[in-house]
């Protein structure tokens, strides 16, 4: 990575979380990297297996993963098979749910689906049900199907 994108890089991972009220810590900047240049939700050991290296250590990659999480810069996903996922909250869907995901029954493999939205009339018929906060799609991926 060149250096001017990687010192641009901490620089808006700080700036995420002097917003959030958060203090900047070594281990919070490096897991909001990790996640800025994430393409689809992680779980803890994702991040741990390149983080570990760098010198931090599981309990405290995944205690930063809570804090992050309860600060609401990240989500927390669980796709039906048990294990939480975390990426970057999307800053244009604030208040509303995340972008939905698509999961490969097959593969395991979930993809962000960042250009689909719910549309205005079904959130309004769902809000009668109850607050959604995940909206999962499976089927086949496209290497699978
Ligand atoms: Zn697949
Ligand atoms: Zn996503």
């Amino acid at each position: 990575m060149p250096k001017k994108d990687e010192i641009a890089g901490i620089a808006q991972a700080r700036e995420i979380l002097a917003r959030a009220g958060l203090r900047t810590t070594a281990a919070r900047t490096a897991v909001i990297r990790w996640l800025q240049s994430a393409k689809s939700p992680a779980t803890h050991a994702d991040i741990a297996v390149d983080l570990i290296p760098m010198g931090f250590d599981k309990a405290t990659i995944f205690r930063n993963l809570s804090d992050l999480a309860e600060a609401g810069l990240v989500t927390r996903t669980e796709l039906g098979d048990h294990v939480w996922r975390f990426e970057l909250r999307d800053e244009a869907h604030a208040g509303r749910a995340q972008h939905p995901h698509f999961v490969c029954i097959d593969c395991g493999t979930v993809t962000c689906l960042h250009e689909i939205d719910m549309p205005a009339a079904s959130q309004k018929s769902i809000s009668k049900v109850g607050k959604v906060t995940e909206v999962l799609m499976r089927g086949h991926c496209v290497a699978c199907g």
